[in-house]
């Protein structure tokens, strides 16, 4: 085992669910997710959508199935997606109708992976009959099910009844504790009723969503006490920009480095005109920033100070990075583990050589007042030394021949 290993507590779940051939649980890696914007009615718009998610490195993507048309058209758009040589198991989200609209059409119950139920919107009346409806679906279709319970829409019966309930005690719990409460037991309520009406136990995964971040840590170790059953993380309704991507990765880091956490989506609000695989990438990078996963090679950069000189050296970080990004679909497929390569861009002599030793392959400007050398350190030895204008470039073919050598090409491109 590891250092990290041994310091990282596991909880895991001991169920592995299959959803289209993608593992979750268990020991497997944490797989990233997300949802369109789309409107699923429209299967040219929401395939594109689905594609380029999928692109950005996304391993399951979910897609409302909120009327008819939209239920009619998921066959279609999943035609449009295998025409564009994409793979990715796609999900349908289901709130108020999903009883009736995978009843009434069998072909997008076929098609979709798996299918996500939120206990609070199956209807008040029929509540059990229409839940338990989905999961025969489920169980016909042999897909498995995401139990998706959110604060927002919870099931209003059952956190009535709680509240009762907590207002006869002694020494009553205070609201939030209540509404915890509530999630937690509609989610194991529900998984138990699927299991109940035949569903198997690996077919579960289960998700209690929040929009705070210290609410998702309370629920999910709540949670993950109780159950065994896969867990997908994510803060729900996290928010533009910054706010969103600082949240989810607050909220889902913790978790993770409890070893809470099977699947993770950061629910970010695209900016108008924002690409929606932003999300993607921020999964992605609070997964690799944290060492469980390795999807791009990573750039320690330093902030620069007073002894940067110019903006030379900032651009100089975003172009190799920029580099890396362009390259890594074609270096995925033929230089395999490439991903975990390390490359320190670094502004001066104080901590640059040594920044750069620790990474596979390092370059460390010259600063205010130093020789106008910047040192080249490749596997932690000083290899040349770059000078004059066109040091970027130069760094770059550098780069590219490193990667070549040090990651030899694989006889078949991966995944091929
Ligand atoms: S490495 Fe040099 S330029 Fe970069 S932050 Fe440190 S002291 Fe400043």
């Amino acid at each position: 085992m590891t250092a990290p290993d041994r310091l990282r507590p596991r909880r895991r779940s001991t169920a592995t669910v299959d959803i289209g051939g993608v593992l979750v649980g268990s020991a497997h890696p944490v797989v990233v997710q997300s949802m369109t914007n789309t409107d699923t009615a429209d299967p040219d718009a929401t395939a594109i959508q689905v594609a380029r998610l999928a692109h950005a490195g996304s391993q399951l993507v979910r897609v409302t199935v909120n009327t008819d048309a939209a239920a009619a058209a998921v066959p279609e758009m999943l035609r449009k997606l295998a025409d564009l040589g994409v793979s990715v198991p796609v999900v349908g989200d289901f709130h108020y109708n999903g009883h009736k609209l995978l009843i009434d059409h069998p072909a997008a119950a076929a098609g979709l992976a798996k299918y996500r139920i939120n206990p609070g919107n199956v209807g008040a009346k029929r509540h059990d009959e229409h839940f338990q409806t989905i999961v025969r679906v489920a169980i016909d279709n042999d897909k498995p099910v995401r139990i998706g319970v959110n604060w927002g829409s919870l099931d209003q019966q059952l956190l009535t009844d709680l509240m009762d309930r907590n207002a006869r005690r002694p020494e009553p719990l205070d609201a939030r504790d209540v509404m915890i409460d509530a999630m937690i037991e509609s989610a194991m309520r529900s998984a138990e009723l699927a299991e109940a009406t035949g569903l198997r136990h690996d077919r579960i995964i289960i998700s209690a969503k929040v929009s705070r971040v210290r609410d998702l840590v309370d629920v999910y170790r709540l949670l993950a006490a109780r159950s065994d059953y896969p867990l997908h993380l994510g803060l729900t309704e996290a928010g533009l920009g910054m706010k969103g991507i600082v949240a989810s990765t607050a909220g889902i880091a913790i978790l993770l480095e409890e070893g809470i956490g099977d699947t993770i989506r950061v629910s970010l609000t695209p900016a108008p005109g924002g690409e929606r695989e932003e999300e993607v990438r921020v999964a992605q990078q609070i997964l690799q920033s944290m060492g469980l996963r390795a999807f791009l090679p990573q750039v320690s950069a330093c902030p620069g100070c007073g002894r940067t000189t110019s903006t030379f050296f900032q651009e100089m970080a975003e172009k190799i990075q920029g580099h890396l990004r362009d390259r890594m679909p074609e270096w995925r497929s033929i230089h395999p583990g490439v991903e975990d390569m390390t490359v320190a861009v670094m502004g001066c002599v104080v901590n640059g050589p040594g920044e750069s030793k620790h990474a596979d392959i390092g370059i460390s400007l010259p600063g205010t007042f130093e020789d106008p050398v910047a040192p080249v350190f490749m596997d932690g030895k000083l290899d040349r030394t770059l000078r004059g204008e066109g040091l970027v470039d130069e760094f770059i073919a550098i780069l590219e021949d490193y990667v070549e050598r040090r990651y030899p090409a694989a006889r078949e491109p991966v995944g091929a």
